[in-house]
């Protein structure tokens, strides 16, 4: 089971739920520490925007002095200036800016929480497989460009991470890929089971059949009452007669 700490750079919590990410269960990790980072020096990037944005440095440097076993996985609603959501910034360690996701997230119910367990997922993967975030050159050789749901998309077109957030797949070039690794017995299949798993909540699904037919959903729900008032006159009858 590896440990994983959590880091809230600034107040990505205004945003996510970590109670929720904390409570999520995995038979490879748990989240088990939770730390805050509110010192922030400013940013050196000055574009003339309001927005703040770290480089991938910086983002190093605030992160510098954390010791842990296991992986660091921080969170900053502030952007990257490259505008990647995601960096590996040490050999345990990496920052998700969620910054600007949430609209394009929420486009489809799709929730910032399920985004962040997702790619713990695929740092999980990196982790377990390569011992060390920084080794990018492996690390490329995995990340795909193009989209096909599978965990190692890139999502070079942030939009894309619409595709691969809910039940993401490995891909089979990917499976084959990790399969040459040293990976524990059964490892892609659990790791695939847990992944079906990341989805939106019942009733969200519900809402929203309702809200894309709703025609469909009025008529049922007419038939249905219709269908539930004619066996309650038939009980009744059947009651009075008796
Ligand atoms: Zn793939």
């Amino acid at each position: 089971m590896t440990n994983i700490k959590l880091i809230i750079i600034g107040h990505a919590d205004r945003v996510v739920n970590f109670d929720l990410i904390k409570k999520f269960k995995s038979k490879f990790f748990k989240f088990s520490d939770i730390e805050r980072i509110n010192n922030l020096p400013n940013p050196q990037k000055d574009d003339g925007y309001l927005d703040i944005v770290y480089t991938k440095e910086e983002i190093q440097s605030i992160m510098k002095e954390i010791e842990f076993e296991g992986i660091c996985l921080a969170i900053m609603n502030y952007g990257f200036d490259d505008n990647f959501y995601m960096h590996r910034v040490g050999a345990n360690k990496v920052c998700i800016s969620i910054f600007g996701l949430e609209n394009i997230l929420s486009e489809k119910t799709i929730s910032i929480e399920n985004f962040i367990i997702k790619n713990t997922y695929e740092v999980f993967i990196f982790y377990t497989i390569l011992k060390n975030l920084t080794k990018h050159n492996e690390v490329y050789t995995f990340v795909h460009n193009d989209t096909r749901g599978c965990l190692f998309d890139m999502n070079g077109d942030k939009r894309d991470i619409v595709y691969n957030t809910e039940k993401p797949i490995i891909c089979d070039e990917c499976k084959g890929k990790i399969s040459k690794k040293a990976i524990p017995k059964n490892f892609l299949e659990d790791i695939q089971k847990e992944l079906s798993k990341i989805d939106k909540p019942f009733i969200k699904k519900i809402e929203n059949f309702i809200a894309k037919y709703p025609l469909f959903s009025v008529l049922t729900t007419f038939i249905f009452s219709t269908i539930i008032n004619l066996f309650s006159n038939w009980i009744w009858d059947f009651i009075i007669k008796k």
